[in-house]
């Protein structure tokens, strides 16, 4: 395996259209450290470095879904043996715990999975199990190959940063998917058993119809829905959700909640102020919401509304975003306390200062790592979800664009 003082470059993968966003958040990050390193795009969903021994934290990107340290490049496979190089690049990583071979995430790609499929099975049989890192084999086209490994930090926690979630059936929108996957990518399996605890108590800014208060009720809290629009009759329903048509901004709760979470279409910097300030009252004491990002210099809209959140930072709570694999024009940002069992509305969390977040840094301070915490009884009678095996999260061959569950109602 390959000192982390050695230069790669590197390869990352995000949102199509959103390659330009992750080029600025990229050189921004390298620029910070004196680092010269080019960055480009030349194909949809990629971003490739030049070589570099300075590399981010995936979990300090907020545009990147997966991010590979390239140890070979392959760009002219023969189409009758493409496993005898392959497999020799990753012979040479040295041993290695876990492999995912992919594709990214766009149109063009999507004809691989086949060939994605097939890849995997061959090389898989040379997986050994143990604390060695994680290799990846990503084909950027048919004869094309970048192999490598995850950045000594860890790597996406799902292949390419798309969990296989399930749509539940009851949901009303799905949207829902939204939060499901911000819970399962941006907290720790401690947060969420700490946080997502059946009889917390939730806010719901801009709740209609009801796709995220639907993931909180699914974990059995008790969730203030507030919008102007109708709520799914279904959770209604519950008994555990109250609607109130009120406009998000100006509602204040009559006491301390665990949970504000905020789905509301409005300025990234105007959502992040407010969420600022239900902190800075003791409103909450988590939250997790979307920034809409329609503009074209998002990475400067994140970097602005990330302003609002930066006093949170030395109070006693992580901030972290990340483009989502449900997320389209939009980010979700979530706001945890650094000691996730301190009561709600005590100000216990919010006045020691963070030396442990200082060190971490924004926007993302921990890589989540666990498995998911199995929501409460559901609304309705359908499973909320599908989730990998533990196995199928470290490994297994997954194009980027495999299906999550069919979306049977829009956002
Ligand atoms: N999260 C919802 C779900 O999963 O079903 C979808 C929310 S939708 C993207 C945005 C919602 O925000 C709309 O229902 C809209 O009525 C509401 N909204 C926008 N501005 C609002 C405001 N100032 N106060 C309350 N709700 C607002």
């Amino acid at each position: 395996m390959h000192p982390p003082s050695i230069a790669h470059p590197l390869a990352l993968l995000c949102r199509v259209g959103f390659e330009p966003d992750l080029i600025e958040e990229l050189k921004a990050w390298f620029h910070a450290r004196g680092a010269a390193v080019t960055v480009d795009s030349v194909q949809p969903a990629v971003v490739r470095t030049g070589p570099t021994s300075a590399v981010p934290r995936l979990t300090e990107l907020v545009f990147a879904r997966d991010l590979m340290v390239v140890t070979a490049e392959l760009p002219t496979l023969g189409v009758k043996d493409r496993i005898t190089p392959i497999g020799a690049a990753l012979d040479a990583l040295g041993p290695f715990s876990s492999l995912s071979v992919l594709a990214p995430d766009s149109e063009a790609t999507k004809p691989l999975a086949p060939l994605l499929g097939a890849i995997d099975a061959r090389l898989q049989a040379r997986v050994q199990p143990g604390s060695a890192p994680a290799a990846a084999v990503w084909m950027l086209a048919g004869t094309h190959a970048v192999v490598g490994q995850a950045p000594a930090s860890g790597g996406a926690r799902y292949p390419g940063g798309i969990p296989r979630l399930k749509f539940p059936r009851e949901a009303p929108s799905r949207s829902t998917l939204k939060l499901d996957e911000a819970f399962q990518v941006l907290l720790t399996e401690a947060e969420r058993n700490a946080l997502l605890r059946p009889g917390a108590s939730a806010v719901d800014l801009g709740a209609a119809p009801g796709g995220w208060t639907y993931q909180l009720v699914a974990r059995q809290m008790r969730v203030t829905a507030i919008d102007n629009g109708r709520v799914d009759a279904g959770l209604m329903a519950s008994g555990l959700v109250t609607h109130l048509r009120e406009d998000g901004f100006r509602y204040r709760p009559p006491k301390p909640v665990d949970w504000l979470v905020c789905d509301m279409v409005e300025k990234p910097g105007r959502v992040a102020e407010l969420v600022a300030r239900w902190f800075a009252q003791g409103w909450c004491r988590a939250a997790v919401f979307n920034l809409k990002l329609p503009m074209k210099r998002r990475f400067e809209a994140w970097t602005l509304a990330l302003q609002e959140l930066k006093a949170l930072t030395g109070k006693g709570f992580m901030v972290r975003a990340r483009q989502l694999y449900h997320d389209r024009e939009e980010i979700t940002v979530a706001v945890v306390p650094e000691r996730p069992g301190a009561p709600v509305g005590t100000g216990a969390a919010r006045d020691r200062p963070s030396r442990q977040s200082e060190k971490r840094g924004l926007p993302h301070a921990a890589a989540p790592t666990g498995k998911a915490q199995r929501p409460g009884a559901p609304v309705g009678k359908g499973s909320t979800r599908d989730q990998p095996s533990r196995q199928g999260e470290k490994q297994g061959s997954r194009h980027a664009a495999a299906p999550t569950g069919k979306a049977k109602r829009k956002r």
